[in-house]
């Protein structure tokens, strides 16, 4: 397989090219690296038609042969590590490090998932009757997916969906779409035709998708403007839909932590994948009796972290992965400045080639400024001061996002206690980014609808079905 040139979308099983193209650029040097098929609607009716021809039968299927497949997507992404590393890198910014940790994540999700069966709850056993309750599969799922985890977005959707008995059609961002696409190609042999289809094109391809009256459910991720757009469209075919969305995540660190021991997992929490991370510390509230040294630890931190083209060694940190999330970025520092906000650090983005925005840290800006009530999905974190718990739960919650958030402190019961009043659909204390398979994932408020991952996330991708049957002795 090459991995740099040929890409190709994969429907019913075959290589597909398009009449027209789109160019793919490398966000650390801006030139154009890949050109890529822009599906044509008919195309995206062809790969609809492959995936309801392919339905009957992949959900007929023993669980357990669909769970072996989904197995071997582990193995092939193992098998092309490092091609595939390399590519992502090239089409995201994220460092190769960075790259092969999704990679990494997506073989054991992949596995973890493979696992997993469908429950028959039995809910009455009585000598009247007996009920279950099944989950049947939705028929043809569409999955659409951003740019700042391409192949992480891809598999949450497409491991559950397949396993469950769906066929897939998984569309990636236009930003994004090489590594998805190289999945494809290298996944046709594993999945009988029509079972996985992958097409790329720009947004109007997933609006399409929305309206498609061949596909029963979409599983999207995305920023929460368009995830309404798709809400609006898929409520046209009634289609069932996951929101996984944006959100502004809250940290809040408590007076008792070692703020030089804490300042490396808050500054990854806050800026890895230069904070281009739905759940990255967006809002960081420090205790005022610790806030100037942790302050003070997160800038050192900060001087020690390395920020360039992902592909070359030693590199943390890459560039904001598209121009139009970097003039984003760009005009809520400019903002930043022009209310007079003081920066700890950044602030000032150099006139050089790639999307580069250097780590920026603003000091206890106002609770109603930009940087604070804005998702940045970039470089750019808010220090905020508290006093007084009730205050600090209160700021946290004062968001139409709720989506995460996290606790720092040695008291666990405190932290737990606080956790428990946050209105977000994760709470993380004392660590960050802890993805389970076998925990739910969703937002609360405008950060999303529904679930990924765990037993609950797969039952979203079927329809609950409840059989009764009355006793025969019972029956006259
Ligand atoms: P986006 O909403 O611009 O695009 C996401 C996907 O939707 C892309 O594939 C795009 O082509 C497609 N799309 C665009 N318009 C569409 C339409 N009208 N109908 C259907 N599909 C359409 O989001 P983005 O800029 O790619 O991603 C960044 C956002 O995603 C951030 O807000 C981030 O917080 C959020 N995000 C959320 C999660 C989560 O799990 N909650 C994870 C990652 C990213």
């Amino acid at each position: 397989m090459i991995f740099n040139d040929d890409f190709s979308m994969t429907i019913n099983g075959q290589a597909v090219r398009s009449t027209s193209t789109m160019p793919v650029v490398n966000p650390a040097t801006e030139d154009v690296i890949a050109e890529v098929p822009d599906a044509v609607r008919e195309q995206l009716d062809s790969a609809v038609a492959a995936a309801k021809g392919a339905f009957p039968a992949w959900s007929a299927r023993p669980i357990a042969e669909r769970q072996a497949m989904i197995a071997a997507v582990a193995d092939r992404l193992l098998a092309n590590r490092d091609d595939m590393a390399r590519l992502f890198t090239a089409e995201q910014g994220r460092p190769i490090g960075g790259a092969e940790w999704e990679i990494d994540v997506c073989a054991q999700w992949c596995l973890a998932v493979s696992q997993f069966t469908l429950p028959v709850e039995v809910v009455e056993d009585s000598e009247v009757r007996r009920v279950e309750i099944h989950h049947r599969p939705i028929g043809v799922v569409g999955a659409i997916t951003p740019w700042n985890a391409p192949l992480l977005m891809a598999i949450w959707k497409m491991a559950p969906a397949l396993l469950a008995g769906n066929t897939v059609i998984l569309k990636p961002s236009p930003y994004t779409p090489l590594s998805t696409l190289k999945l494809g190609e290298m996944l046709r042999d594993v999945f009988p035709a029509g079972v996985l289809n992958i097409v790329s094109g720009g947004n109007d391809l997933g609006q399409w998708m929305t309206d498609h009256p061949g596909i029963g459910k979409v599983s999207f991720t995305g920023s929460t403007a368009t995830g309404k757009r798709v809400m609006e469209s898929a409520a046209r075919t009634l289609k069932r839909v996951t929101l996984e969305l944006g959100g502004n995540d809250a940290a809040i660190v408590l007076p008792d932590v070692d703020p030089k021991a804490i300042a490396p997992q808050l500054f990854w929490g806050a800026f890895f994948n230069s904070a281009q991370v739905c759940v990255a510390i967006k809002r960081l509230y420090i205790h005022s009796d610790i806030y100037d040294a942790v302050a003070h630890e997160l800038v050192e931190f900060a001087k020690t972290v390395s920020m360039g083209d992902g592909s070359r060694q030693g590199t943390d940190l890459g560039p904001v992965q598209n121009k139009m999330q970097y003039e984003k970025v760009r005009n809520l520092l400019d903002d930043a400045k022009a209310q007079g906000n003081r920066f700890l650090i950044g602030g000032d983005v150099p006139e050089t080639p790639g999307y580069f925005i250097p780590i920026s840290i603003v000091d206890n800006p106002p609770e109603d400024a930009r940087v604070v009530t804005e998702e940045a999905f970039g470089p750019v974190l808010p220090l905020l001061k508290y006093d007084d718990i009730e205050d600090v739960i209160r700021r946290a919650n004062n968001s139409d996002s709720g989506l995460g958030g996290s606790i720092w402190s040695n008291d666990l019961d405190q932290a737990h206690a606080i956790g428990e009043r946050l209105e977000t659909g994760t709470v993380w204390i004392n660590e960050m980014f802890a993805f389970l398979p076998n925990a739910p994932f969703g937002g609360h408020k405008q950060s999303g609808v529904g679930v990924e991952h765990g037993m609950q996330g797969l039952l979203e991708f079927t329809n609950s079905q409840t059989i009764t049957s009355r006793k025969l002795a019972s029956a006259s």
